[in-house]
Formats: structure tokens, C-alpha cells, sequence
């Protein structure tokens, strides 16, 4: 496991206990007090840098998001997209299946969605609920979501060999933080439209929750596709993690995509000189 010091990528291969990962985890350098103007000066660099994948065509981006009911897939997306291009960006919501959805492999429903060139894509769930809730609810047999994993990393193979850059984030909350927000949703009239009864059926499943998530992020966190543990008790400090990640992640490609850029115009220019020599 390494760290980018604020949150957890896992290793290619390695073995995920959530139970070594503190969900209240704050990087001692980062202090709340100024979260937000950092997240500002985050987000400004990520609309920048959207702005040249976005130009380039070179890439696209899929951004995953999963997490146990309250985590904050939903919060996420508002204030870490806030200042990005909505023509450059789109968001896919996975519910449960339609009878249509149901009738074809569970990929295809994802593959139809993924992102295509010049594109950021963000998924709120995604392909790993087929085995996450399917497996706790045993809505497959197990020799079918046994395989999944690896069909999973098939399907990530193609997509990063297509140059989709992928970032998987599972958003790590304790179970009394859920409790927490769950009750507060109850008590904040403003918030009550959020209440899922189901949410409070789902929370006892929460230790086999754990443990298909353990699965799933040792799994399936690959060097092209990998998971990042977040910590996520904190919500300014998960956005500031996320932020942060996909800020850097984006950034190794800057240089290629601008040089993109640059041999496009020069091309471009040469064909307008040679129309204009033309017609002399
Ligand atoms: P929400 O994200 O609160 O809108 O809830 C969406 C619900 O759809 C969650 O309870 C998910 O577990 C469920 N869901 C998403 N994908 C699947 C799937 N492939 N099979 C069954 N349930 C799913
Ligand atoms: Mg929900």
C-alpha cells in the first residue's frame, strides 16, 4: 500500500483490511482552516486541466465512486465539480437494474456510458455493485460474482489500452459516522427528502459490506485502474483528497496533451498556407 499521503492507493496484488484504515485520518499538513480557499485553488487547477483533455482528444477520464450508503458519492460530485465544464464532463448514476439491463451482461449497461475521448466521466456506483450489493443479497450465485472480478479487470484493461485514464475511489466511512448522518437526515427537515428507509435495512449488512469491499479493492485495484481508499469522515477533507488525486493524476499527462495541441495548430496552419498559396 503507498500513499500519496492523503489518502490510500492499493497496490497491485496486495491484500485490503479496511479495518487498518482510519476513516477519521486527517494528513498532519492539512488544516481545516483553510480547506476550503485550497479546494478553490484545486478546483481552479482541475477546470484548467479539464480544459486541455477536453482540447486535446487524446484521453478520456473515468471516475469512479463507491461507498456505503451516506459516504458522500453524491456530496463529492457537487463540490469537487463545481468549477469544471458540464460540456466536458458527465455524470452516470448506476440504480438498480431495469428488466432490460437484466436481460444482458452486467457490463453492458456500463460500457454503453463510459467516457469518450476528451471527456471526464464520473460514475456514482458502477460495475463493482455487481459484486458488492449482489453478492450480500446473493442475487447471483456465487460462481457467477466469484468471476466478475476478473471480467472486471478485462473490461478495465480494454477501456485504460483505449486511453481511459481510470481513478477508483471507495469512500471510507465509520459505522457510526453512518449512523450519524443517517439520524441527521431524519432531523434536518431539509434533508429529509434524502431518507431511504431501506438505508436502515442495508446498514445490517454492514460487516458483509466490508468484506465484499475488501474483496473488490484487492482484487481489482490494478497499475491502470487503481482503488484509493479515502477517508472520508471528514467531507471537507475527502474532497480535498479526491481533488488533490485526480489534480495530480491529470497533471502527468498535461505536457502530452498540450504537445497535442501545439502539432495540431502547426498541422492546421500548414494545410491554411498551402490553400492560400492556391489560390494566388
Ligand atoms: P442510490 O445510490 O441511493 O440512488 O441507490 C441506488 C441503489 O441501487 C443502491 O441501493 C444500489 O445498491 C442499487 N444498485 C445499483 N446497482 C445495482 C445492481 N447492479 N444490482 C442491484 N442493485 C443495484
Ligand atoms: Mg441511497
Amino acid at each position: 500500500m503507498t500513499t500519496n499521503h492523503l489518502l490510500w492507493k492499493v497496490e497491485e496484488g496486495t491484500k485490503v483490511n479496511l479495518k487498518d484504515h482510519d476513516p477519521n485520518y486527517i494528513a498532519k499538513d492539512i488544516d481545516h482552516s483553510n480547506a476550503k480557499d485550497a479546494l478553490d485553488n484545486l478546483s481552479q487547477k482541475l477546470s484548467d486541466l479539464q480544459e486541455a483533455l477536453a482540447a486535446a482528444q487524446h484521453h478520456s477520464i473515468l471516475l469512479i465512486l463507491q461507498g456505503m450508503d451516506t459516504s458522500g458519492k453524491d456530496g463529492t460530485i457537487r463540490h469537487v465539480f463545481s468549477n469544471v465544464n458540464p460540456q466536458g464532463c458527465e455524470v452516470h448514476s448506476f440504480k438498480q437494474p431495469t428488466p432490460e439491463e437484466l436481460a444482458h451482461d452486467f457490463l453492458w449497461r456500463i460500457h454503453k456510458v463510459t467516457p469518450p475521448k476528451g471527456v471526464l466521466g464520473i460514475f456514482n456506483r458502477s460495475q463493482y455493485e455487481d459484486v458488492l450489493v449482489v453478492r450480500v443479497h446473493k442475487l447471483v450465485p456465487q460462481e457467477v460474482w466469484e468471476r466478475r472480478y476478473k471480467e472486471i479487470n478485462h473490461f478495465e484493461q480494454l477501456l485504460a489500452n483505449d486511453n481511459t485514464i481510470i481513478l477508483k475511489f471507495f469512500l471510507h466511512i465509520s459505522y457510526d459516522e453512518q449512523k450519524q448522518r443517517l439520524q441527521d437526515r431524519v432531523q434536518e427537515r431539509d434533508k429529509a427528502w434524502k431518507i431511504a428507509a431501506g438505508d436502515w435495512v442495508e446498514r445490517k449488512y454492514w460487516e458483509d459490506y466490508q468484506k465484499a469491499y475488501e474483496d473488490a479493492l484487492s482484487r481489482c485495484s490494478t497499475n491502470n485502474a487503481p482503488w484509493y481508499i479515502v477517508p472520508a469522515n471528514h467531507k471537507w477533507y475527502r474532497n480535498y483528497a479526491i481533488a488533490h488525486t485526480l489534480v495530480e493524476t491529470m497533471r502527468k499527462y498535461k505536457d502530452d496533451w498540450q504537445k497535442e495541441l501545439e502539432e495540431r495548430g502547426r498541422r492546421e496552419l500548414a494545410q491554411l498556407q498551402q490553400m492560400q498559396a492556391q489560390n494566388k
